[in-house]
């Protein structure tokens, strides 16, 4: 029932597994990978209340010993307060080089903690379980880590890839409905990048994946990791405008809206996401270079399964002009022009630099 994924990149290659119980079995999982019998867990305490149990009785029976440092759960732990005491944590409890650090959670725990092993002694082996359906499918994979700052997201960071991905399918019971379908974003997502299929899977499998029919969620984690494998493959660091890059597809526009809302939950990532799609389908159709037809299906399909398809959808007042502004001042901030990614098309990407200010407007008032 567990599928292995392999990722291959010009100096490491990694295996991402996918399956339903994964976590029981994680310590013989482990146990080759492991030069010592001894890993650091990091956990938040939500996943801890769910998950940590069972993965620590499967250490225990692999006779794998085990610290764990907890941290609280949310956005706002990305920080150097949280990235200092896990450090120090590490540090004080003698870790040493070929000591293991284990994200156990999702894309907050993994980015935090990559980033920490990353760092630690300039390099601790990093093993990924993910345990929402936004890090099975997107963050676990691709060796982005990192922190936020004061002056913005994910500004502080290393590329750090894993030495496995864990992706145990069965640990998205527990999770909130509305987390799973802001996972869910990421998959169409990616099949609006630069594979059509994957949308026609998601069109014709979209309720059974959200219902979680153990095949074809753990179909979902596959086919989201074999694409974001393929585009990191080819472009490990974001060096080349038609690599990383175009897995922003709407996130200029999902990042002002999730800052300007002020990352509190009453937007999550993924919805934002999903929104930011539809703006830029619905852009490029008013800019004449995407059939109305496309943008049609794509707005249907995030409409059927829940998510938000325009900015009226949202339950709260948000202004085009205040929007606007803010994706403005990130680009001062970075003083670099927004790079937007475009499209001709489900499946058919490509970035730009030449978005006019009225077409966003107009597009933002609507
Ligand atoms: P998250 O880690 O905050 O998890 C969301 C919530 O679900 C948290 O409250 C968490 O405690 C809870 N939770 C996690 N697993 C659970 C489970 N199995 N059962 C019950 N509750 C559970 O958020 P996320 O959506 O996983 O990740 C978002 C973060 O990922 C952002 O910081 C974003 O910047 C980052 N990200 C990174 C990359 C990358 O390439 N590194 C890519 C995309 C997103
Ligand atoms: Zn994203």
């Amino acid at each position: 029932k567990m599928r292995t994924l392999p990722v291959t990149l010009s100096n490491t290659q990694y295996n991402v597994l996918i399956g339903p119980n994964l976590l029981q079995q994680a310590g013989t999982l482990l146990t080759p990978l492991l030069s010592q019998k001894k890993v650091f867990i990091v956990v938040d305490e939500n996943v801890a209340s769910f998950h940590l149990q069972t993965l620590t009785n499967s250490l225990t029976l692999s006779q794998i010993e085990y610290e764990t440092i907890l941290i609280p759960p949310g956005e706002n732990t990305k920080s150097f307060k949280y990235y200092e005491q896990v450090v120090n944590t590490l540090l004080e409890k003698n870790v040493e080089r070929q000591t293991p650090v284990i994200a156990l959670g999702g894309g907050v725990t993994g980015d935090l903690s990559g980033f920490a092993a990353a760092t630690v002694l300039r390099g601790l082996p990093f093993i990924q379980i993910p345990t929402t359906l936004l890090s099975q499918v997107d963050s676990s994979v691709g060796g982005k880590t990192g922190i936020n700052t004061p002056t913005g997201k994910n500004l502080l960071g290393a590329f750090y890839q894993p030495q496995i991905v864990i992706a145990d399918t069965h640990t998205l019971n527990t999770l909130p409905q509305r987390e799973l379908l802001a996972g869910y974003a990421e998959i169409v997502k990616a099949g609006l990048i630069d594979d059509i299929e994957l949308f026609e899977w998601c069109e014709n499998n979209g309720e059974k994946i959200l219902s979680k029919e153990s095949h074809y969620l753990d179909e979902a984690v596959e086919r989201a990791c074999a694409f974001k494998a393929r585009i990191i493959k080819n472009d490990e660091f974001e060096q080349h405008s038609k690599g990383r890059n175009l897995l922003n597809l709407g996130h200029s526009l999902g990042h002002t809206l999730e800052a300007e809302l002020g990352y509190d939950g009453r937007i999550l990532h993924g919805e934002a996401v999903a929104l930011g799609c539809c703006l830029i389908f619905k852009l490029c159709t008013s800019m004449g270079i995407c059939p109305q037809e496309d943008t049609d299906r794509v707005l249907h399909h995030f409409k059927s399964v829940g998510l938000p398809t325009s900015i009226r959808d949202l339950s709260f007042p948000l202004q085009a002009s205040s929007l606007l502004r803010h994706l403005q001042h990130d680009k001062k901030v970075k003083n670099t022009k927004v790079l937007f990614i475009l499209v001709n098309g489900i499946g058919k990407t490509f970035t730009s630099q030449d978005v006019r200010e009225e077409d966003l407007l107009k597009l933002l008032m609507n």
